[in-house]
Formats: C-alpha cells, structure tokens, sequence
C-alpha cells in the first residue's frame, strides 16, 4: 500500500485551498485573480518579514549577507516597516559589506539574491499551475470566460504549461474575447469632452484594461 507523507498532505492541502481560493477571485474580481492572488501573498511576507527584521539579529544578518533586496522590494519594504526597522536592516548591510571586502572571500559583495522575490515567484508558479488545472472542468471554464479573465503575463505563464491543445487555444481565444468585451465602454468614454463625465463605474475600467494588457505587481498606483 502506497503512505502518505506529512509532507504530501500538505502538498494536496495547499493546492486544494489554492484552487479553492482562485475560483473565489475569479467570481468577485474585477481583474486578475492570479495578480490578485499574488499581491496578498506578498503583502503577508512583507509584513511578517518586517516583524522579524525589527525583532531578530540573525535574520537581518541573513538578509544582508543576501545583499538585502531589489528595488521593488526594497521600496515596498520601506514602504510597510517603520523607520527605526529600515535603519537597522541597512546597518547591518553596510556591515556585512565593509567586513566581506577581504579578497579571500569569494562571495560576490554587490550581488543581491531577494528572497522576496524568490517565495513570490515560486508561489505565483503554484498559483498559475492550479489555475490550468481548474480549467480542465467546463463549468470553471464557463465561469471564467463570463469575467475580465487574467492578465497577459500570465497568460504566457499558464500558456507554457497547459498540455491540452483545446483548452490552450480557448484561454488565448477568451483572452481576446474579454478584450473586445470592453471595445464597447472605451469607445463611450472615448466620446466624452470631459473625463468628469464619465461614469464613474466605467472610468474602472482603465485600471481593468491595464492590468489586462500589463499585469499587476501593486495596488498603491
Ligand atoms: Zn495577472
Ligand atoms: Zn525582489
């Protein structure tokens, strides 16, 4: 008989509630319900990261000697820790760089390994692989077209990684047809003198086109 390991029960566990979690957005969001996903998950790991930051040496001593984070990140944890936290963090990255210049040392000083980057990634993977899977059952995929749909980064994303032919070629079909849906609403916005004129339900539309055509790494623009 085949066990289960503690470690794959956690692994379905994980995937059911994702998929679960996906359908959800897909029904009461107006945009991606993956970038929405996405930016969720990052916000929590800013914000127990921050915590840790402020109150734990060794992990300001990790994060610097990973050469702390990217820009984005950066500023996004900035953004999220208090100020007293942001001087710690930097203060031991200064550290960490005036002690690693001994030449013997063949660390790279200036690279930077963002482990912000690095959990949001790999959970935007899972995130992206559970959508194609839901999309194998019809009534999610009728669901589905009736919304504004994903985002054309991670369209590419789930095209690279769905097997079946037909469902590749619907989700890139739905992906047009989402677009021509709103053809309609810009070419009445279009018409308006003034912008103040325009619905105001309707002007949401263009943060709804834009995460369309581009994604979404933020909600605060
Ligand atoms: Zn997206
Ligand atoms: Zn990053």
């Amino acid at each position: 008989m085949m066990s289960i390991t503690e470690a794959e029960k956690n692994i379905v566990q994980f995937n059911s509630s994702v998929k679960k979690e996906i359908i959800n957005r897909i029904v009461k969001e107006n945009g991606c319900p993956l970038c929405s996903m996405v930016m969720d998950f990052e916000f929590d790991f800013l914000a127990k990261l921050q915590h840790k930051v402020a109150n734990e040496e060794n992990i300001r001593r990790e994060i610097s000697s990973e050469g702390g984070f990217c820009d984005f990140h950066f500023r996004q944890f900035k953004k999220i820790a208090g100020g007293k936290t942001n001087i710690l963090l930097l203060n031991t990255i200064i550290e960490e760089k005036i002690y690693s210049k001994d030449p013997s040392d063949k660390k790279d000083n200036y690279g930077i390994e963002c482990r912000i980057c690095n959990s949001v990634n790999e959970y935007e993977k899972e995130c992206v692989k559970n959508f194609t899977d839901i999309l194998r059952q019809e009534e999610n995929r009728n669901k589905y077209k009736a919304t504004n749909g994903i985002c054309s980064v991670h369209l590419k994303q789930a095209d690279k990684i769905i097997a079946d032919e037909n469902i590749k070629l619907w989700l890139n079909n739905t992906y047009k047809t989402q677009i021509e849906r709103m053809q309609g609403d810009f070419e009445e916005m279009s018409s308006h003198k003034s912008f103040y004129e325009i619905d105001r339900e309707k002007r949401k539309l263009i943060n709804v086109l834009i995460e369309k055509l581009a994604g979404r790494k933020t909600r605060g623009l």
